[in-house]
């Protein structure tokens, strides 16, 4: 397991400081940063940017989210402790560790196998338990469904319909919405009876969400 220091922690106090300031203000979510060491999930070659607020390199083209982003997306998500979430792009399985440490039960799909292979090593190694698998996220996770929570990590050009089918009445998508450079965080709350209410939460910049797993790179 690799080291955790007392300057990695150091560091990681100060990054969460620096997402409380640009507007996160939800405690557990904060907590969650403060405690995951986030230089566990980079290459070796990208350490020194683990504390840094912005994305990094993961490999296979793809890259692990701003700290901040993972701190908003996990603030939209609202999660409580025993919740079924299902994870679209597992990437480095950073994200997948702070919803484990929020409570929740995690699902999460990646189309690149050797991200999946990597992210499956590292949260083990950490101690986390979450289900992975090699997948396409436009498809969902039938078997598991329905979720309370549904968290997309990647530019999605579409609202995918099996996500739709698969959040529980009640429940809540977060996704970053659009294709190009630039998309929209958009919350989409399942009312009880059913119907769809979405909302936007400013503008990121994600990898894009593509059709079809892949085995190369
Ligand atoms: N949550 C990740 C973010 C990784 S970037 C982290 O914390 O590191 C987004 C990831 O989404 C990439 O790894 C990419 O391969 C994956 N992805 C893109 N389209 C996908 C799809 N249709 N299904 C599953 N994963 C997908």
């Amino acid at each position: 397991m690799i080291e955790d220091t007392y300057r990695h922690k150091g560091l990681r106090n100060n990054l969460v400081k620096e997402i409380a300031a640009l507007g996160v203000t939800d405690q557990k979510v904060l907590e969650a940063l403060r405690k995951v060491p986030r230089h566990a999930f980079l290459p070796s070659a990208f350490l020194q940017y683990a504390y840094v607020n912005k994305a990094v390199n993961i490999g296979a083209g793809q890259t692990i989210s701003h700290p901040y982003t993972v701190a908003l997306q996990s603030q939209l998500l609202r999660i409580e402790p025993g919740m079924k979430v299902l994870e679209v792009g597992t990437g480095s399985g950073y994200q997948t560790s702070i919803l484990c440490e929020l409570g929740a039960k995690v699902y999460s799909i990646e189309r690149k196998r050797v991200l999946l292979v990597g992210a499956n090593q590292i949260l083990a190694d950490q101690g986390y338990t979450a289900k992975l698998t090699f997948g396409d996220g436009f498809k969902g996770w039938p078997a598991y469904a329905p979720f309370d929570r549904i968290i997309i990590t990647c530019a999605a050009p579409r609202l995918p319909e099996e996500l739709m089918i698969q959040l529980r009445p009640g429940g809540r998508i977060v996704v970053p919405y659009g294709e190009g450079s630039v998309q929209e965080m958009m919350t989409i709350d399942e009312t009880e009876s059913g119907e769809f209410v979405s909302e936007i939460h400013g503008t990121f910049t994600f990898v894009p969400m593509l059709e079809k797993r892949s085995s190369i790179g």
